[in-house]
């Protein structure tokens, strides 16, 4: 073995310091050095920005308002490459029966992916998969609350604040009919 290439292999472990397993230079996102991974996995906290999540802010219904929080186990086993915790994210969300923004925060606390044919020298980003557990964890139809009363139909007004004249009895589609009759 040649002194430079001993040489050569200092300083490539120098620039590899042990401990967490992050890529630098990441810009926030989640990427596992495979090579610099604790043989009994590591725990990995952080925080990805908002600006490498792809979200729409303007969304109609989630609209993101921080970045996506996880608390995750990784750990290699076999050429696989499991991470298991905790994802979260804040969102202002709109309701779809009053149409009033809330905030919301989204959550995953059984998160659980898994990467095969992971070699042990590659970097490979978690971020997008983190982000698919967030999606996955919106309600197709987001409510401010569960009891929510909605829009009247007939008059528009917010049942949560105010009640209305229109649907007294049975409900607005039937008040509404009850109205015509009288005239
Ligand atoms: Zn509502
Ligand atoms: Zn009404």
């Amino acid at each position: 073995m040649s002194e430079d290439y001993e040489k050569n292999l200092e300083s490539v472990a120098s620039a590899r310091p042990v401990g967490a397993a992050l890529q630098a230079a990441s810009q926030g996102r989640l990427i596992i050095d495979v090579a610099r991974l604790d043989e009994g996995g590591e725990d990995f906290n952080g925080e990805i920005p908002i600006d490498q999540l792809d979200l729409d802010p303007d969304d109609l219904l989630f609209r993101p308002r921080s970045g996506l929080r996880y608390k995750l186990r990784v750990t290699l086993l076999d050429g696989i490459l499991f991470a298991s915790g905790r994802a979260e994210e804040d969102f202002e969300c709109t309701c779809v029966r009053c149409a009033e923004d809330f905030p919301w925060t989204a959550c995953d606390d059984e998160v659980e992916i898994s990467i095969e044919n992971a070699a042990a020298d590659s970097f490979i980003d978690l971020t997008d998969s983190l982000r698919e557990c967030i999606i996955l964890s919106f309600p197709s139809n987001p409510l401010c609350r569960e009891d929510c009363k909605g829009l009247c139909q007939h008059c528009g007004k917010n049942l949560n604040k105010e009640a209305c004249e229109c649907a007294q009895d049975g409900d607005g589609r039937w008040g509404a009919l009850d109205g015509l009759e009288m005239e």
